[in-house]
């Protein structure tokens, strides 16, 4: 088995790296990451999409395809509801087409496990996800924040594999 990447944010200068080498897996469902798809389609191994169902840009979103790292567009997007840095739906279907691609589930509003809104927080998701035809079985932790208790209530709703901090970082490569 390769050894896992993760990547947030997408930039040119990233596909110099020997990104076959690993599983590659994007987090947050930034817009960046469909404007290089094609690139990322077109390497040999295995991609999964992690997305928080409810930080997915509307089909009347204007999207921006400047560079922006991801705690930059998640305060844009807390501050100011502005969805322009995240992929819309009909996009995430043509990365889920993808043979090569999976998309993966990242909670609903990108939380930490705090008990009772954490089992708010995964209905919504599921409800999400099931409007949109897709059945995820893989799921990564916000913040890379594993919790037992948050693995048991996701394992309840089908997800067998979950992703968190022993990814490589694709900044220390
Ligand atoms: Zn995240």
């Amino acid at each position: 088995m390769k050894p896992i990447l993760m990547l947030h944010e997408v930039a040119e200068w990233m596909f110099d790296l020997p990104l076959q080498d690993y599983t590659l897996t994007f987090d947050d469902g930034l817009y960046t990451q469909y404007v290089h798809f094609d690139k990322i389609k077109s390497i040999d191994t295995d991609k999964i999409f992690f997305i928080s169902t409810g930080i997915v840009a509307t089909e009347q979103t204007e999207q921006s395809d400047e560079f922006i790292q991801c705690h930059a567009a998640h305060s844009k997007l807390f501050e100011n509801s502005d969805l322009s840095h995240y992929m819309n739906w009909s996009q995430l279907q043509e990365v889920a087409k993808d043979p090569r691609c999976e998309i993966g589930a990242h909670s609903h509003m990108h939380i930490r496990h705090t008990g009772f809104n954490t089992i708010h927080d995964t209905k919504l998701m599921m409800k999400h996800f099931e409007d949109n035809n897709l059945k995820p079985t893989s799921f990564c932790f916000p913040y890379n924040d594993e919790n037992e208790v948050y693995r048991c209530l996701l394992k309840q709703y089908g997800f067998t594999k979950f992703y968190g901090k022993e990814r490589i970082d694709i900044y220390d490569l």
